[in-house]
Formats: C-alpha cells, structure tokens, sequence
C-alpha cells in the first residue's frame, strides 16, 4: 500500500476562519506556534470542531484490497475517486494465468495476507475471473466474481474533523488490519506541521 499526500490547506486558512469568530486577525502570526495553538485549543479542546473542517487533505492510495474499500466508503464524510474494474478490468486479459505460488507476479493485482491457503485460494480467483475475461464476457457481468483482495486505488479527500474520527476507528487494535496500515500511513503522510492535530487520536500500541 503507498499513501501519498497530494495537496492540503495550510494551517493559516483554518486560524484564519477561528479568528473571523472573534474578529482578532491582528494576533495571528501566519500559521506559526501562536496559530497552531489556537487551533487545537478552539478545534480540539473548546470542541467546537467545525472549525477543523476548513483543514483539507487530498491523498493518493494504491495497492489497498476492496474488502478495505468496503470499509473506506462507510466514512460519509470524505470523497472517494476510485479506479473503476467496469473501465479497467481488462488489466488482466492479456497476460498469462498466474501460477498458485507466484506470489510476486500476483501481488501486483491483489493484496496478499501471508497466509499460503487464503492466498492461494485469491489466485485461483483471479485465474477464473481472468479466464472468464478471457472468454469475452464484459467487465460489468465478470466483475461480478472479483475475489476481495483485489487491489484498487483512490484518491480521497477528507477534511480535518473526519480525518481526526477515522484515525481514531480506524487505527484502533479492533479495526482490520489493512485499514490500521493505511491509518498509520495517512498520519505519516501528512505535513508534519499538521500532525499536532491527530497525536491523540492515534492508536499507540505501546499503551496496551
Ligand atoms: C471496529 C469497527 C467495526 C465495525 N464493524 C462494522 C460492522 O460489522 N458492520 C457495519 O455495517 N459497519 C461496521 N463498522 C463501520 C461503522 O459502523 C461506521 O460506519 C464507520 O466506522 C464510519 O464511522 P462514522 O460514521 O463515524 O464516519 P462518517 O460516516 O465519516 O461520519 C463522521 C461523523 O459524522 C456524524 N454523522 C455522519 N452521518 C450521520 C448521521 N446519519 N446521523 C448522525 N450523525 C452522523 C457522526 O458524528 C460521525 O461520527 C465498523 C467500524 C469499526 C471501527
């Protein structure tokens, strides 16, 4: 899985949107310690969150499985835009059937868990729904018997508040474990100056 951050609001729009409250931009110092203050006092601790809702984050995600899709889409509050099997499954078509234990060739198409019978039982999936493909069914009825772990990718925006919720869920020890990767991946991926804002949200296992 690669989590990569393409574009973000910075800091001094969502201080900037605070102080339009109490008319104070006088005080702000454009996006330094005294505006980041003030966001996570106002956003994080007086809880009036909305605020937060002014940081946005557009990420890249590739190479997550579709049962984690599943999971992503339960988020309403985001934008997902994700690479459709109806307009690309014909990836598949011209290349060879892989073998049960290529584990490398088939990797590029479908998350692997290291467990050899679920694994195994994934590229047997992907060589029937290949076959099939090949037989000249159309995506759209084909698509039909993709296994779970089929990759995908997306690009996803989401805004600070939810962001805040779904590294909380979703980095958790009860969450899937794919879904946990990509939450620690996303925290990683943001601006350092911004990640102030997700410490305590953050699943840490040393606290178990
Ligand atoms: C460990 C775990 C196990 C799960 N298991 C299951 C499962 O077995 N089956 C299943 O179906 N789902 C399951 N889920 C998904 C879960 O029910 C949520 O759909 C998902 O986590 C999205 O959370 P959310 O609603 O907070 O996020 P968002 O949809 O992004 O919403 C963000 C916030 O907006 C507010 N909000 C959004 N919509 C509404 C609304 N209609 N009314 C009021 N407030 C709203 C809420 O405050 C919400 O927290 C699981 C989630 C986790 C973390």
């Amino acid at each position: 899985m690669e989590v990569t951050l393409m574009h973000h609001t910075p800091l001094d729009v969502c201080a900037h949107a605070i102080r339009t409250c109490w008319q104070s931009f006088d005080k702000s110092d454009e996006g330094g310690e005294k505006d980041k203050a003030l966001i996570d006092r106002v956003g994080n601790k007086y809880k009036h969150a909305s605020t937060l809702e002014h940081l946005v984050y557009t990420f890249y995600v590739k190479g997550i499985s579709r049962a984690l899709l599943q999971e992503l889409a339960r988020h309403r509050m985001a934008s997902p835009s994700v690479k459709s099997t109806r307009y690309t499954l014909k990836e598949l078509k011209n290349i060879d059937p892989f073998k049960e234990d290529d584990y490398e060739s088939a990797n590029k198409f479908i998350v692997l868990t290291g467990n050899t019978l679920v694994d195994t039982a994934s590229i047997k999936a992907l060589n029937n729904l290949q076959a099939i493909l090949k037989e000249g069914i159309g995506n759209d009825i084909a698509k039909f018997c993709l296994p779970e772990s089929y990759k995908t990718e997306l690009t996803w925006t989401i805004n600070a508040r939810s962001l805040q919720n779904f590294i909380e869920l979703r980095s958790n020890k009860s969450a899937l474990w794919e879904i946990r990767k990509m939450a620690q991946k996303l925290y990683t991926a943001l601006p350092r100056e911004h990640q102030y804002l997700f410490k305590e949200k953050i699943y840490d296992e040393k606290h178990d």
